[in-house]
């Protein structure tokens, strides 16, 4: 009994890089190293650092796309118009511009 005790506390002990390290980006890299050169204290002592390390904030990238404004267009016939038309000069329709559109065209 005391050997089942005392050999699940080595075990323990011997594994707390890899518990420490757990939810780490790299847990199973500092696992590998635990359970190969754990044995070497040298290596325990790396993987212990290892997962204590703080691995600092992820900054996300944020691609911008360019995303042009289109071409404002007549809502009934989608014909092109510009800014300055009232009316659609091909079905005749009155264009109803936001006024955020008029200023981009
Ligand atoms: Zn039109």
């Amino acid at each position: 009994m005391e050997f089942l005790i005392f050999s699940t506390l080595a075990a323990a002990f011997y594994f707390l890089p890899s518990i420490i390290g757990l939810r780490k980006r790299n847990a199973g890299a500092i696992f590998v190293l635990n359970l190969f050169l754990g044995w070497t204290v040298i290596g325990w002592v790396v993987s212990l650092v290892w997962a204590l390390t703080n691995e600092g904030v992820v900054t996300p990238i944020v691609v911008q796309a360019n995303i042009q404004p289109s071409p404002p267009v007549c809502s009934t016939c989608h014909a092109p118009v510009r800014a300055s038309d009232v009316f659609c000069t091909r079905c005749g329709n009155k264009i109803g511009w936001p006024v955020s559109q008029r200023t981009l065209a």
